[in-house]
């Protein structure tokens, strides 16, 4: 069987992939090597950016392809419940940093990433499906077995390090036994994209609108604009919750969207060209984030909820993190993995999960939509989170986050 080598192999050639890879290409001159299984362009989930990913789209170089696409422009996030309404501006926020990024087709904006990575210099190969890994302690090297899947033949990369960054595939976590349940309940996502027609005088584009339901506080739709005259459109509940409904997942969402005034007033003149698809059951978590010679990134570790468009943000902080540990190993500096990486990327993911848990417990919603006019210093705290600055600890609403929002919560419905 053949054998190629490479100093840092990466499985996937999603956001964390590639980000991974760009920094890796940055100053430090890595070898690296992404094996993607699709063919790009593709279709995935996961459009609205948050503002603190520009910051490593910055650090892997490839912020200027980003820009100059043309993505719409995103600064902020709308609430909508009943006959209540809430826009956050992310440019006003407790935290220092980007204030404004975009709302994304996933086929263009991966290309582009993956574009960038090729520029700098990683070796990206497609329809490539990564299928076993072996550890040599002696060698200090991985053993990675691969299928082409054009010609079937199968050969091995062997790589000092191994960055998983297969998104729900889950390699490493399904290969080295990693997986662990999340303790979300089963939740599933019916989405599509649609040509939305919705007059300009009635709906923000700069900014992702969530509506809630108006009788179940714990299901959610939203609606992502595009920059091309299409919206992004999606529903949230638990799998329990839509086996009531019956009908196809596009019954099913339509059903839903009519049960809610505000968002079926502002599709009133939509229309629905690609189909409709759902995925279910999509949290999930692991006994460990990194493990001799390698680490997981993005999805690939842990992944929360949709609620607040944490994913890609997580999935390019977990990149940043786990290509500087590598940089800083082959500069001969000692590295602690569990510190740096582990501990690190967590504590954000950690916040983040006490807000997708306060959302799912009706707890954040109480908070946002009061009646009370709570103080725009808060305002401007509840912005960063939302901007995605879940590991500023100078934030008092992610240094303290549980006993802040408990307070905030009994204030605002006292
Ligand atoms: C319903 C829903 C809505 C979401 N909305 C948002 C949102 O608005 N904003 C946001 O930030 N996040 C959102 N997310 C999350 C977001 O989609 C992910 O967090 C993000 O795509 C993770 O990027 P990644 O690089 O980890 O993985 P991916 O983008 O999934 O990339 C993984 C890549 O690995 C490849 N691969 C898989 N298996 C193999 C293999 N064996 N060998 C080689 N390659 C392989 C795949 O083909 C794929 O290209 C949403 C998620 C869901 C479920």
């Amino acid at each position: 069987m053949t054998t190629v080598k490479t100093e840092v192999l990466i499985i996937g050639a999603g956001p964390s992939g590639a980000v991974a890879a760009g920094i890796l290409r940055q100053n430090h001159e890595r070898q690296v090597m992404i094996l993607e299984r699709a063919t790009f362009p593709r279709f995935s989930i996961g459009e609205s950016l948050l503002p603190q990913s520009m910051a490593y789209i910055e650090e892997a170089g490839m912020l200027k392809a980003v820009v100059e696409h043309g993505f719409q422009h995103k600064n902020g996030a709308q609430f909508a419940w009943r006959d209540k309404f809430l826009a956050f501006d992310f440019r006003k926020k407790f935290s220092a940093g980007w204030g404004t990024t975009y709302q994304v087709d996933r086929a263009s904006f991966d290309q582009i990433l993956v574009n960038e990575a090729l520029r700098q210099g990683a070796d990206v190969q497609f329809e490539q499906e990564v299928l076993g890994i072996e550890y040599n302690a002696q060698s200090k090297t991985n053993t990675v077995r691969v299928r082409d899947l054009t010609s079937q033949a199968e050969y091995t990369v062997e790589a000092d390090f191994v960055l998983d960054a297969s998104g729900f595939a889950r390699v490493l976590p399904h290969l080295l036994d990693l997986e662990v349940p999340s303790n979300f309940p089963v939740r599933q996502a019916i989405f599509t994209h649609v040509n939305d027609n919705i007059s300009p005088a009635l709906f923000d584009r700069n900014k992702i609108l969530i509506t809630v339901h108006p009788d179940f506080m714990d299901v959610w739709f939203w609606l992502i604009p595009f920059s091309n005259g299409r919206c992004s459109l999606g529903v949230v509940a638990e799998r329990d919750f839509l086996a009531q409904y019956a009908g196809t997942p596009a019954e099913q969402l339509a059903t839903l969207v009519s049960q809610t005034p505000s968002l079926a007033t502002l599709l009133q003149n939509a229309d629905y060209p690609i189909p409709v698809q759902t995925i279910t059951g999509y949290s999930a978590n692991v006994k460990s984030l990194v493990g001799d010679g390698y680490a997981l990134l993005g999805n690939a570790g842990e992944f929360l909820d949709p609620v607040f468009s944490s994913g890609i943000t997580i999935a390019m902080k977990s990149a940043s993190l786990a290509a500087n540990c590598i940089n800083k190993h082959y500069a001969g500096e000692a590295v602690n993995w569990t510190v740096d990486f582990e501990e690190t990327l967590r504590f954000g993911v950690d916040t983040f999960r006490i807000y997708v848990e306060a959302w799912y417990q009706g707890d954040f919603q109480a908070i946002i939509f009061n009646e009370r006019d709570y103080n725009n210093d808060i305002q401007m705290m509840i912005s960063s989170i939302l901007a995605g600055y879940a590991w500023d600890k100078s934030n008092p609403l992610v240094a303290k986050a549980k006993q802040r929002l408990t307070a905030l919560k009994a204030l605002c419905v006292d």
